[in-house]
C-alpha cells in the first residue's frame, strides 16, 4: 500500500487563525492581497498583545473541512496508508503549543474518525520522513515525496507553473482534484 502524507493546516481546514487576525486587528483582510509568507507577520511589534489575547483559544473550534476533505480523504483511506503530518508550534509562541496540539488532535479525531490518532504525526520537520505522495499548501513540505501535489491556497497563489515543474510538483485546486489527479496516475 501507497503511504500518503497530508498536511493540515489550509488543506484539511482552514481554522480560525484569519478570523482571530481580523478581530485583532479591526479590520477585513484579504490574504491573497497581503504579500506574507506566514500570517503571523501581519501582527508584528504587537505578538505579545496578541498572546495574551488568543493564545489560549481554539483554532479549530467550529472550523469546517475544507470541501470535499471528508469524502475523499474517506474513499483514498481505503486505497492508501494515510499520514496526517501537521506542525503545532507557532513563530514567536503567540498560540499555545500544548493547547494547539490538543486542539489538533480532537479536531483530527472528531472530524476524520476514519484515520486511526497514531497516524497523526506532530512535526515541523516534514522532510525527515519518506512518503510516496506528499499533499501541502507549502513546498517546504513537498520535498523527497515521490508525488508531491500542491493544495491550491492564498500562500502559494504567486508560484509559478515552472518552477512547479522544475521541483516535480504538481497543483492541486481542491479535494476533488487530488481525487482524479491520482486515479490518474494509478491508471
Ligand atoms: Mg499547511
Amino acid at each position: 500500500m501507497k503511504t500518503i502524507m497530508v498536511d493540515m493546516d489550509d488543506v484539511i481546514t482552514d481554522g480560525n487563525f484569519t478570523n482571530f487576525l481580523e478581530e485583532f486587528l479591526g479590520k477585513k483582510i484579504n490574504v491573497n492581497d497581503s504579500k506574507v509568507y506566514y500570517r503571523q507577520e501581519l501582527i508584528e511589534g504587537k505578538e505579545e498583545e496578541f498572546k495574551k489575547i488568543y493564545q489560549y483559544k481554539n483554532l479549530y473550534e467550529n472550523a469546517p473541512l475544507l470541501d470535499g476533505c471528508y469524502e475523499v480523504l474517506k474513499r483514498l483511506n481505503e486505497k492508501y496508508d494515510i499520514y496526517i503530518v501537521t506542525s503545532y508550534i507557532w513563530g514567536k509562541d503567540i498560540i499555545n503549543p500544548e493547547e494547539n496540539l490538543k486542539n489538533k488532535f480532537q479536531y483530527l479525531k472528531e472530524k476524520l474518525p476514519f484515520i486511526n490518532p497514531n497516524k497523526y504525526i506532530f512535526t515541523q520537520n516534514k522532510k525527515l520522513l519518506n512518503f510516496d505522495i506528499r499533499i501541502d499548501d507549502r513546498i517546504s513540505g513537498l520535498e523527497n515525496g515521490k508525488i508531491n501535489l500542491l493544495f491550491n491556497s492564498w500562500s502559494n497563489n504567486t508560484i509559478t507553473e515552472k518552477e512547479l515543474k522544475e521541483k516535480n510538483i504538481i497543483r492541486v485546486k481542491n479535494w476533488y482534484d487530488i481525487e482524479s489527479v491520482l486515479n490518474e496516475l494509478d491508471k
